[in-house]
């Protein structure tokens, strides 16, 4: 391992204890300092009383300590929280907690800064690609932002489920996402079940044909169109893997009994909200395998696209739950404080990070 090249927050269990090994220390080191980080988010080395000073200058001296750091937050009147998180080159990204109920608290969280796929109804997606995010970067998300809820909120607070559908085409960083999800299910540490974590795509067509290579997750498919010639004006990616392309490859996802694919419909009003429509979704979409999640569009400063009338949006879920699909409309959170789907894009210009 290049020196500081490693963040200690991006290995498995067993390979801090491999590490250790290799570095002359006891493996067992390794389930101490799981404890004290995925835990009880303790990042303080002076706190760490069971581990030895050598391991911990060890770390200081040879590993990537930084924890991302939560340097604005906003509540949103249901309850949601965004989070502008600070990584150690000054970029930031946001992640987002979204309160559901019994007890559920999901994160969602960035892969990169920016985004490369440009889709033309997303915020994000005007800000183009600046880097991909590290594992430590993917898993500090959840770090710092379940430390942040502990020191200001709730001592108890457990982030409960994690969708990839923050800032980024997590499957454009495929092996930094890979590992953060094996960090995140590590049965000692945060112990997240597959069901718990959802991986949303574009549709990236060569990396969706690599998912048997992925923990097997719960995946979500951004779809928002039936008919290539409306999906490729919202999305450019179609123009490399149009529908045909994509649904071969999502036939060869890998699904554990049970499973569905999720595909996420963004409606906006008389663009894809039309009896056409839904046809083209019918020819699509198996039943057996798929729900389908409609997001009534939200609209942002500039945006060029309309949210459909509520009425409009009630009846193109009846009908494909008449068609036989199930299909919900995701309850739009966050909207107060621009933290819906589709509306992050970084704050850093406006803030004077990294000031302390
Ligand atoms: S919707 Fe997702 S994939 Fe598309 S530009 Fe925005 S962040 Fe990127």
């Amino acid at each position: 391992m290049a020196k500081k090249e490693v963040s200690l927050y991006s290995l498995t269990l067993e390979e801090l204890r491999e590490y250790l090994k290799e570095q002359g220390f006891a493996k067992f080191a390794a389930d101490q300092v799981y404890n004290w980080i995925f835990k009880r988010y303790e990042f303080d080395f002076d706190k760490w009383s069971n581990v030895s000073g050598k391991i911990k200058k060890h770390f200081e001296e040879n590993l990537d300590t930084f924890l991302p750091k939560v340097v604005w937050n906003g509540l949103s009147k249901d309850g949601t929280r965004k989070f502008l998180i600070g990584m150690n080159d000054s970029n930031t990204v946001e992640a987002v907690a979204i309160p559901a109920k019994n007890n559920r608290l999901t994160l969602c969280v960035s892969s990169q800064i920016g985004c490369a796929i440009g889709c033309t109804f997303c915020h994000t997606g005007t800000m183009g690609l600046t880097r991909h995010l590290t594992t430590g970067e993917v898993v500090g998300q959840y770090l710092a932002v379940t430390k942040w809820l502990r020191e200001n909120v709730d001592e108890e607070a457990r982030l409960t489920n994690i969708v990839y559908m923050g800032q980024g085409e997590p499957l454009h960083n495929f092996n930094n996402v890979k590992q953060a999800t094996k960090v995140f299910m590590e049965e000692k540490g945060i112990g997240l079940g597959q069901r718990k974590i959802t991986l949303s795509t574009s549709g990236l067509v060569p990396q969706i044909e690599k998912l048997q290579d992925f923990p097997p997750v719960n995946v979500a498919i951004s779809l928002h169109a039936a008919h290539n010639n409306i999906r490729t004006e919202l999305m450019p990616i179609n123009k490399a893997y149009d529908l045909t392309r994509l649904f071969e490859a999502i036939r060869k996802i890998p699904l554990k009994a049970h499973r569905w694919i999720t595909y996420e419909y963004i409606l906006i009003a008389d663009l894809n909200d039309r009896v056409e429509d839904l046809d083209g979704l019918s020819d699509l979409l198996d039943k057996k395998v798929s729900k389908v999640n409609l997001i009534p569009f939200n609209e942002y400063p500039e945006s060029k696209f309309k949210r459909p009338s509520d009425e409009k949006i009630k009846w193109f879920q009846d009908e494909l739950n008449r068609r036989g699909y199930i299909c919900t409309t995701r309850t739009t959170k966050g909207t107060d404080i621009l933290a819906a789907c589709g509306q992050l894009k970084s704050e850093h210009d406006k803030l004077n990070l990294w000031a302390d």
